[in-house]
């Protein structure tokens, strides 16, 4: 069977793996709400966000992180202050440099997109859309996507398989015309096979082993850079 649609994990994926000191992300947003007190509200940060994390990945992807929001929420923190906002910009600075789109990206959705398929992402995030919008619109790449799906806005998370058939019911495809492309074996790769879509890894991420709970999956194709998804794509058809 044909190939109709094809979708995209976000982090390591159409943006390359950074290594990110997930302390310094909650400083940068602690420094500026509440300076002489920053050491200690980033490390609540961070521990309220390893926490949903945990839970996301101990149930499966049955119960999704959540929202950003939630976590400032779980601190006691008016989301709707000017102190926060102000927060959450240094925050969103820290992060800026390490979201730039692969230097392909552009280029295979847009060969995806004239060839007629389907170009749809599902990304496990705790950011809201209007983020993801944002870094898109700065890359240029929001032009190519048909339908995005972040799980801070579902109940579930890859590699739960509700995660994925939302974003194909978004897409009008069947699991067996479409194709996943993920840097991860067992949210990405796993999770797409499961539910019976194609699925092709991108091998560069330094992922920790604590967050591969099952690393076994093998996936129909590797693709070493992002460019060759269209090539193997077109394979298939
Ligand atoms: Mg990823």
């Amino acid at each position: 069977m044909g190939v109709r649609a094809v979708v995209f994990d976000w982090g390591g994926t159409l943006t390359p793996w950074h290594d990110v000191d997930l302390f310094a992300q909650w400083y940068a947003y602690a420094e500026v709400y509440d300076p002489e007190n920053a050491a200690s509200l980033a490390h609540r940060l961070q521990e309220h966000e390893a926490r949903r994390w945990l839970q996301q990945r101990e149930s499966n992807g049955a119960v999704a992180a959540g929202a950003l929001d939630q976590l400032f929420l779980d601190e006691g923190i008016d989301i709707n202050g000017a102190r926060h906002l102000r927060a959450l910009g240094s925050y969103l600075d820290f992060w800026a440099p390490h979201t730039h789109a692969d230097p392909d990206a552009k280029d295979v959705l847009a060969a995806l997109q004239q060839r007629g398929y389907r170009v749809g992402v599902l990304s496990n995030t705790m950011w809201p859309r209007a983020h993801h919008q944002e870094v898109f619109e700065r890359d240029d790449l929001d032009e190519y996507i048909d339908a995005a799906l972040y799980t801070s806005e579902l109940p579930v998370a890859k590699p739960h398989a509700d995660a994925f058939r939302t974003i194909l019911e978004q897409l009008g495809t069947e699991p067996t015309d479409s194709v996943y492309v993920g840097d991860r074996l067992w949210d990405d790769i796993a999770g797409a096979q499961q539910v019976g879509m194609r699925a092709i890894w991108i091998p560069h991420s330094r992922i920790p082993d604590e967050q591969v709970p099952d690393a076994t999956a093998r996936p129909d194709a590797i693709a070493h850079r992002l460019l060759d998804v269209f090539s193997i794509v077109e394979s298939w058809q």
